[in-house]
């Protein structure tokens, strides 16, 4: 029997990079083969030498179609076979088998605005709703909204076979959290960009479309970031490791925000549960730090830190291998 296997790729729009996605029948138990598409549609390559590769990285049960069909991550490579510009998965492939030894962890939170005739689910038309407060976490037909689409949304990451590890409702209305991780640096990421499409996807069966914009609505409204939460095997056993980890992050903090999502400044303001973008601060339970250490992880001596810069839109390959190199290259020494 042949399978529906539906390609995504992140493509070349800028300033932030778009998940894409096409359908191949595939013959049979094969796994799914190497594939191409028009780059000069996705401003990755110029229409006189159109033909970019996608070669499968990532494949998983198809929640969305079921049965045998699968979802198949890809990177986008030139037709000789060498990484596109596009292709950020690569770094993070080198720095993963680099630092494979301090076996690094992620959890990423990715929060998110749900958006109808582009204005916030349940916002009223045009006009805004009572100040935050009750939204976070909450329940109630007054204070959350896409709910459905948030459980369907969870489901399928299940059934897909993704390491989801939680969803919850955010501090403004309309706006949403799920995490992906404790995993590799490779794994957390082929997963997130996943979960990001099965987002977008499910999102569709309602008529109602998902954003990462880092900051929806200006003033008195949280943005949306991707708190990353980061181990090694060291910090998984020694305060020390924690806190040394903490430290190397301020010695690249200004490579690290340039990186860390198109719009960054605009989130990181100081204000809203964020630190100035122009300023690295840590901090135990602090969630105005750049860098928080969990309460728990002090008591315990040993654990992760989160990392509260990266934007919604960041792209984890990125983030990820930043992080690594930054920190595996300090802990090493
Ligand atoms: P917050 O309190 O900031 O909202 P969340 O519960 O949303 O935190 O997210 C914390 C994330 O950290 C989860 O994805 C969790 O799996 C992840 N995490 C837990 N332990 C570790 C660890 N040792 N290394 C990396 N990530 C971890
Ligand atoms: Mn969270
Ligand atoms: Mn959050
Ligand atoms: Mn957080």
């Amino acid at each position: 029997m042949s399978y529906k296997a539906e390609y995504i790729w992140i493509d070349g729009t800028e300033p932030t990079h778009q998940l894409r996605s096409k359908t191949k029948i595939v013959n049979d138990a094969a796994e799914p083969p190497i594939w191409g598409f028009d780059g000069s549609s996705t401003n990755q390559a110029t229409g006189d030498k159109s033909d970019c590769v996608l070669q499968p990285v990532f494949v998983c049960p198809d929640p969305v179609r079921g049965g045998d069909a699968k979802l198949v991550m890809c990177e986008v490579l030139w037709t000789d076979m060498t990484p596109h510009p596009t292709n950020t998965r690569r770094k993070c492939v080198e720095m993963s088998e680099k630092f494979a030894d301090q076996e690094p962890w992620f959890g990423i939170e990715q929060e998110y605005t749900f958006l109808k005739d582009n204005w916030p689910l349940g916002w009223p038309s045009r006009g805004f709703p009572g100040p935050q407060g009750p939204y976070y976490c909450g329940v109630g037909s007054d204070e959350v909204y896409g709910r459905e689409i948030v459980e369907a949304h969870l489901d399928a990451c299940m059934e897909a076979g993704l390491g989801i590890s939680g969803i919850n409702a955010e501090v403004m209305m309309g706006q949403w959290e799920f995490q992906i991780g404790p995993l590799s640096p490779l794994q957390v990421s082929d997963q997130l960009w996943v979960a990001r499409w099965l987002l977008y996807r499910i999102a569709e069966e309602f008529d109602v479309s998902a954003t990462l914009d880092p900051k929806p609505i200006g003033g008195d409204w949280n943005g949306a970031g991707a708190h990353t939460n980061f181990s090694t095997n060291a910090m998984r056993e020694s305060y020390d490791a924690v806190i040394g980890a903490a430290e190397a992050l301020g010695t690249r903090a200004e490579e690290h925000i340039k990186n860390y999502g198109p719009g960054v400044e605009r989130r990181l303001t100081g204000m809203h549960e964020t630190a100035p973008w122009t300023e690295y601060t840590y901090g135990v339970s602090n969630r105005g730090a750049s860098v928080r250490i969990p309460w728990q992880v002090e008591i315990d001596k040993k654990g992760y830190i989160e990392d509260r810069r990266p934007n919604a839109n960041m792209d984890p390959y990125v983030v990820t291998s930043l992080i690594v190199e930054t920190c595996c290259s300090a802990l090493a020494k």
